[in-house]
């Protein structure tokens, strides 16, 4: 885990179109303050246009997960904030003029490419982390989260599809800036022909094309270069995981264990995290004299962390996705 918190070095745009609306949107990452965070603003819709990346800003996880505030919606918000929490950048303003962030390939590439190009910037203050120190479990029907302590950041993800070209598939990886780019970036969003089509019917994913997304169907790949990675799916569902997670704002220190999970569970399971306080302690990292690291408690209660963290008012959406323990 890094001592201090970073942001980009100068900005950087993109281009594209969303996945479920079609529509062209132009996107801006700049640099922000120390204790910023990340921040969308919709500079096509006026006043109150800004929406934190905060997990009770959540209002949607269908298709893919969706935050708001006030007149201010963004979705299809996990390959991007996957790309900034991958690569380890806590604050930044993300501007775009319209409603979805562009799917670009599909995958968290383009923005770790450019991300990468321009550098982050190193601020003059610690990073806060939240350290699990007990184990939680969410269950939904055959879909299970599990967080456990760990010295770090780690994800593991399993997928089971009855599908001859996917199978059972399940990838760990211990997250760093370097382990991400490399690994997870460019692990593309995967759809199955006979669901894009219903999709489609019902005016989603009307921007999806074999250009953002792996295609599969009965015979296997429909894209003409096929798969990135023979794992290329479960390797989507760590980006889209660490993509979720960002939401909780602020670092995780811990091992975080998967199965056939979506963005509905990845949000019960914060929601777990942001209710059972006695599960996890905010932390300040810092170098001792001798080198080591040393773990400053910012808070281990719920009332303190009020103030430092907003996850832990009442969330946007409701409970929902099974039950959790802890
Ligand atoms: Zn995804």
């Amino acid at each position: 885990m890094e001592l201090f918190q970073y942001t980009i070095r100068k900005k950087i745009s993109f281009a594209g179109i969303g996945l479920h609306s079609g529509r062209p949107v132009n996107l801006t990452i700049k640099p922000a303050a120390v204790d910023t965070g990340i921040r969308f603003v919709r500079l096509d819709i006026g006043v109150s246009s800004s929406v934190p990346a905060f997990m009770n800003k959540v209002v949607d996880t269908s298709l893919a997960t969706t935050i708001a505030q006030d007149e201010a919606a963004v979705s299809t918000t996990e390959h991007l904030l996957g790309a900034l929490a991958g690569l380890g950048v806590d604050n930044a303003v993300v501007e775009l003029d319209g409603a979805e962030v562009p799917i670009m390939d599909g995958s968290a590439g383009p923005f770790v490419h450019l991300l990468q190009k321009v550098h982050r910037r190193r601020q003059n203050a610690p990073k806060r982390v939240l350290k699990i120190v007990k184990e939680i479990v969410c269950r939904d029907g055959d879909k299970l989260i599990r967080v456990l302590p760990h010295d770090g950041l780690k994800v593991t993800c399993e997928i089971d599809f009855a599908h001859e070209m996917i199978g059972r598939q399940t990838y760990t990886i211990d997250v760093n800036p370097k382990s991400f780019a490399r690994e997870i970036a460019s692990a593309r969003t995967f759809g199955f022909m006979d669901e894009v089509k219903k999709l489609k019917a019902h005016g989603y994913a009307l921007g999806g094309s074999l250009d953002n997304a792996v295609v599969v169907d009965q015979l296997g790949v429909l894209n003409k270069d096929g798969l990135r990675y023979a794992d290329e799916f479960v390797r989507h569902k760590v980006l889209d995981l660490i993509g979720d997670l960002a939401l909780l704002g602020c670092p995780l220190m811990g091992h975080v264990i998967a199965s056939k999970a979506g963005h509905a569970q990845h949000l019960r399971m914060m929601q777990a995290i942001a209710t059972n306080p006695d599960c996890w302690r905010f932390v300040r990292l810092e170098q001792a004299a001798d080198n080591t690291v040393l773990e400053r408690v910012i808070t281990t209660t719920k009332a303190a962390g009020n103030k430092i963290l907003p996850f832990l008012v009442p969330p946007a959406a409701p409970f929902v996705g099974g039950t959790c323990a802890a």
